[in-house]
């Protein structure tokens, strides 16, 4: 690993000299190159196919880490309480698609172009159908509001991969590393959590859901987590909890929609939670813990090595130049020391997709079910 810091260095390093051999009209080229890719990122604007590109690297690399739990009827449920919660968002028409990744962790992990994973280990701490919707909708607020793509815009590692030859492609690839690592990390930005949870609020109430169940499924992992000192995966990012909670409270208050659907969803969904001590974690040494760039959980049990990543984003730079698989590039440093237990949780093997379609009238039968 040290060898492809090294490289990036040197990669890095070698463009600026480049820019010295073209004499003062290469120069001038350049820094005007220089000023056309700053714009290019202060205004990165993705078409629909290629957010939907990106999208789908993200998931891969989520889907390659994790694992896909192999269950048609699973995905099914899930796929359908999605695609109602969809219908009613502000993007109704993108191909939504919701994937149940096979670990004990509990989180969920929003992906650009309308995908949307939840862990079975979330499913298991999940009461009834209403909280389901409710998680769903948080997720499908961050495709609908743009916010892993405006969080991307910010990152150095896209800007320097964009920067490399490859145009376009180039610049998908990079992103979507970027991407996987903010994703991961759970590294929105606070106003955009609470307006994920806004959107949940509106799209569980147009279901007719009860919308405080949001709430009540953070009330639930904050308990679950009471041992734990760092931030730990789904909905553990910025703003707190505590105050997340608060205000859901606040925006639900005046909601009409009541429906639970408890017995639907425990007919569908048999998993059990796992408690978080015994969470069985990716160790040291291992592949396909999160990416080492970006953001830093806010404490830390050790002393960092001398690893210069955090201020550079050298992990997600690495990534982004040298495009290798997230299961293939990862640092084992972090080990489970200082990241939550739903994050560096162990994941299954089998990456591929459940494929399952729903038609129209099927959705229409599963609404009907929600009183
Ligand atoms: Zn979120």
């Amino acid at each position: 690993m040290k060898q492809s810091i090294v490289m990036v260095v040197l990669l890095a390093l070698a463009s600026p000299a480049h820019a010295q051999l073209g004499g003062l009209g290469g120069a001038l080229k350049k820094a005007q190159q220089a000023r056309e890719m700053k714009q290019k990122i202060d205004d990165l604007t993705f078409s629909e196919e290629e957010e939907r590109k990106l999208g789908e690297d993200v998931s891969l690399k989520i889907r390659e880490r994790f694992g896909v739990v192999q269950d048609a009827g699973v995905h099914k449920y899930v796929m359908l309480a999605g695609t109602v919660m969809a219908q009613q968002s502000e993007r109704p028409t993108l191909p939504w698609t919701f994937i149940v990744l096979d670990t004990d962790g509990v989180n969920a992990f929003a992906s650009p172009g309308g995908f949307v994973h939840i862990t079975r280990g979330a499913l298991g701490l999940i009461a009834n159908e209403a909280e389901l919707a409710a998680v769903l909708g948080h997720e499908i607020g961050h495709v609908t509001r743009k916010h892993t793509i405006n969080a991307i815009r910010k990152n150095n590692a896209v800007k320097l991969g964009s920067d490399q030859a490859g145009g376009r492609a180039a610049l998908i690839a990079a992103a979507a590393n970027a991407v996987y690592d903010n994703i991961i990390e759970n590294a929105y930005d606070r106003g955009d959590e609470l307006d994920a949870d806004k959107v949940s609020i509106e799209l569980t109430q147009k279901a007719g859901y009860k919308p405080s169940t949001l709430g009540d499924f953070l009330n639930r992992l904050a308990e679950r987590n009471t041992s734990q000192k760092e931030r730990n995966g789904l909905f553990a990012s910025h703003p707190e909890t505590k105050e997340r909670i608060t205000k859901i409270g606040q925006l639900a208050a005046s909601a009409k929609a009541a429906a639970l659907v408890e017995a639907r969803y425990k007919t569908n969904i048999k998993y059990r939670p796992t408690a978080i001590t015994s969470i069985a974690v990716v160790t040291e040494g291992a592949a396909g813990l999160a990416g080492a760039g970006g953001k830093e959980p806010e404490k830390k049990e050790e002393p960092k090595k001398e690893e210069p990543k955090k201020s550079l984003g050298l992990g997600a730079l690495r990534k982004a130049v040298a495009q290798e698989k997230p299961t293939a590039q990862v640092s084992a440093s972090g080990g489970a020391r200082g990241l939550g237990a739903d994050r560096a949780a162990k994941g299954g093997s089998n990456p591929n997709p459940v494929k399952v379609s729903v038609s129209a009238s099927e959705v229409d039968a599963f609404k009907k079910g929600i009183a």
